[in-house]
């Protein structure tokens, strides 16, 4: 029998906590956005990378009321990373929908940045992220080790925490992440057939520690590989989620909920 391609209709109000808006290419905001309101998506945050969408993601969250953001440089453009994006960043972050200093992180699967220079820039602000007193959204690819040997020396002092997004690593990496307080996020990676290495680490994360996103355009969930990501296929997500946790979906859903209004203050 053909499997039907329906997003599944959840009540339960779903936080979208990463995803890039400004690369979405395949509808017009407004249909997108109510898109995202027949499927319940409460609220969204869209994640800066470098610092020429930084003013991207401040004009969606200026124009959209349910839209929010962060502000950071991702591993990939760690070297644009310089004195000048610092205060760009420091001064964009006291906006009061810029919820958190991120994507920042290691990524040595690419190493579209010299290594140095990509912790460098990840601990850089990660201390900027203390000074502010925000959380912080992590991106970490096959650099377990520095990024435990981070984590480690900066979570005393970040007193907001954060989150690994779009956890891939080993399990050692989330077991850290947990113990040091900081949530672990899950997208469309987990309903993929390969994906049993992602699917042990959310087996062994505590719910209280669980967050959903897309990481849109990328990573869409099956039934809709082939077509663009975008935050509307959340429910598909959650329910995948639900369904391997073997919990109640809208049950895990309030609890995720939680989860993410404790870690970003809305
Ligand atoms: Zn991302």
């Amino acid at each position: 029998m053909k499997k039907n391609k329906v997003i599944p209709r959840l009540s339960t109000p779903i936080i979208e906590t990463h995803c890039h808006l400004d690369y979405l290419k395949e509808l017009p905001l407004d249909t997108l956005l109510s898109k995202c309101i027949e499927n319940n998506i409460e609220k969204i945050i869209t994640i800066a990378v470098e610092p020429d969408n930084f003013q991207q993601v401040l004009k969606l969250i200026n124009e959209n009321e349910f839209i929010y953001g962060t502000q950071g440089v991702h591993p990939h453009q760690a070297i644009t990373y310089n004195n000048n994006v610092k205060d760009e960043i420091i001064k964009n972050s006291k906006h009061k929908k810029v919820l958190a200093i991120g994507e920042i992180g290691l990524d040595y699967h690419y190493n579209k940045s010299p290594k140095d220079k990509q912790i460098e820039a990840f601990e850089a602000q990660l201390e900027l992220a203390c000074a502010e007193n925000l959380p912080v959204v992590i991106h970490s690819r096959d650099a377990e080790d520095d990024t435990i040997t981070i984590l480690e020396k900066f979570a005393p002092r970040l007193l907001q925490k954060g989150v690994i997004h779009s956890f891939t690593s080993e399990i050692r990496l989330a077991k850290k992440a947990i113990e040091l307080g900081f949530y672990l996020g899950f997208n469309g990676i987990i309903t993929f057939k390969n994906a049993e290495n992602v699917r042990a680490a959310l087996k062994i994360t505590p719910l209280s520690k669980l967050l959903l996103e897309t990481d849109s355009p990328y990573l869409t969930p099956v039934p809709f590989r082939g077509k663009e990501n975008a935050p509307y296929y959340l429910p598909c997500v959650a329910q995948y989620m639900a369904d391997f946790l073997n919990h109640d979906c809208e049950e895990l859903l309030k609890q995720i909920h939680q989860n993410s209004m404790s870690l970003f203050k809305f």
